[in-house]
């Protein structure tokens, strides 16, 4: 018996088909690590083509009489969902650290705002509206109404397992689509154990399936080649993204993408530097930094950087590096080797550039994968990680002496997600917010995600929101009835 058995009874480790747990076709399973210690917490169902299409038979089997279910009753059960998903707190958020390596603090904050994203959703389905108007020649009626958009492919990242798929499955399930997820093969447990939830909330068989696997493309490529199919949503890296829009154009399939970052994070030479230090904090930390807002380059004005780079390297040193679970612990470890590799090429090519190391700069030896809170101040805007997301514990510092310099310097990537800056002028705070390139842009604070507010990017960065009021409208279609007088 392993300490990790428990997970059996938490969650179907099967495809998640027809509102049950079964073997993948052909029998194949995969493993499913603690990124803590390189252990094997269990084994899950090896997803293929098969069963992404038998996902997809049963999406629409059910699809028109979910459509026609009321939206009250949508509502109550993404409303039951989030209300047993909060019950489940402590199970969820340690099966999240387990699995992803996040601390167990941070993971209760997910279920917290990914369950937000059910209840909001809950409150949304209600209000999907149309419109009615007399056609400016008198003859005829305009008569608008939303339609759902049909099965839709949910593709989720591994940073967030539970809430980048309730983002998408709250949304979708609101507006009358039914929903394959095909979580991130590093973290398909939190998405399994949501669709258990699901079934127990009374979400009809058929209406959400999770297919997991170790081969992407092998559940991804089928179901975007068949017609039936009418929407992907995807959460992850740029390329990645880019490569399913290229599928995507084929069926010419309905499509939201969230996609990389590269955030800016400006403290102004007015700014209040004890805010502007705790929504660093938060904008570099949070998420051990693997989050696609977090602050890729945090630029200081060169009059009050010295400062901010001492006591923001004092702040991060005396944060304590574990695994998730253990007590007292504010920093787990990375998803995996390749993504601390990534992270610490980023480091050694910025030293070797001429930045300067304030704390920590190295990975941690092992088990496990782990990497020291890390402060590099004047770092060159050469250093590749002023162009490439460095997802990792991992500040950089930027100075600066403009507003000129540093808006143009912001904007000068290819990526739109977030941004931060700090002032107290208020003329500045509107000007700059206008200026900045990006979807989402915080004002004094370092963290904007919001389940009520439109979350997305501009540029490279990706196409659609989720969230807000807004979300809903990127799985409903808009349909323009003609009527005579
Ligand atoms: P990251 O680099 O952060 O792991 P990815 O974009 O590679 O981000 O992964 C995000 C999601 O996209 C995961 O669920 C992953 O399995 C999936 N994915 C990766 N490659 C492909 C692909 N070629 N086609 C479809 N999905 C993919």
């Amino acid at each position: 018996m392993s300490e990790y058995d428990f997970i059996r009874d938490l969650v179907p480790t099967g495809v998640w088909i027809d509102g049950a747990a079964a073997p993948a076709c052909g029998g194949a399973t995969f493993a499913v690590s603690d990124p803590a210690t390189g252990q094997v917490l269990t084994e899950v169902a090896d997803g293929g083509s098969a069963d992404a299409l038998r996902a997809l038979d049963s999406a629409c089997r059910v699809q028109s009489a979910w459509a026609a279910t009321s939206a009250r009753e949508r509502a109550a059960i993404l409303r039951r969902a989030w209300e047993i998903l909060i019950e489940r707190t402590e199970e969820l958020a340690l099966l999240m650290t387990l699995e992803m390596g996040k601390t167990v603090a941070e993971s209760r904050g997910e279920v917290a705002y990914g369950g937000e994203f059910l209840r909001w959703f809950s409150e949304e389905a209600v209000r999907i509206g149309g419109r009615n108007a007399t056609a400016p020649g008198g003859a005829g009626r305009i008569l608008v109404t939303q339609q759902p958009v049909g099965p839709v492919l949910a593709i989720t990242p591994w940073n967030f397992p539970l809430a980048m798929g309730t983002r998408k499955i709250g949304p979708a399930l609101a507006a009358g689509c039914t929903v394959i997820v095909k979580p991130a093969e590093d973290t398909p447990l939190t998405m399994l154990m949501l669709a258990a939830i699901f079934a127990e909330a009374g979400l009809p068989d058929g209406v959400l399936s999770v297919v997991p696997g170790s081969d992407a493309a092998a559940i991804t490529e089928p179901l975007l080649a068949d017609p039936r199919l009418r929407k992907v949503t995807f959460t992850g890296s740029t390329r990645v993204g880019k490569l399913l829009l290229r599928q995507a154009a084929e069926n010419v399939l309905r499509t939201s993408m969230e996609l990389g970052g590269n955030a800016p994070f400006i403290v102004f030479e007015d700014a209040d530097l004890d805010l502007a230090l705790t929504g660093a904090l938060a904008a570099k930390m949070r998420n051990g930094g693997e989050a696609c807002t977090a602050a890729n380059r945090i630029y200081v004005h060169n009059s009050i950087r010295e400062e901010f780079a001492a006591r923001f390297a004092e702040k991060l040193a005396t944060l304590r590096v574990g695994p998730g679970y253990a007590p007292e612990v504010d920093l787990g470890p990375l998803i995996n080797e390749r993504q601390r590799a990534t992270v610490t090429a980023l480091v050694d090519d910025a030293v070797a550039a001429g930045a300067v190391v304030r704390t920590g700069g190295k990975p941690i030896e092992g088990p496990g994968f782990f990497f020291q809170p890390t402060v590099l101040d004047e770092v060159p805007r050469t250093a590749r990680m002023h162009r490439e997301e460095i997802f990792g514990p991992v500040a950089a510092i930027y100075g600066f002496d403009t507003e000129e310099d540093v808006v143009a310097a912001a904007n000068d990537t290819e990526f739109g997600l977030a941004a931060y800056f700090f002032t107290r002028d208020l003329d500045r705070a509107l000007r700059v917010s206008e200026a900045l390139e990006a979807g989402m842009v915080g004002v004094n604070r370092g963290v904007v995600s919001d389940p009520a507010a439109p979350f997305g990017g501009i540029k490279q960065s990706g196409l659609g929101s989720e969230g807000g009021s807004e979300g809903i409208h990127e799985y409903l279609d808009t349909k323009y009835v003609a009527l005579t007088r």
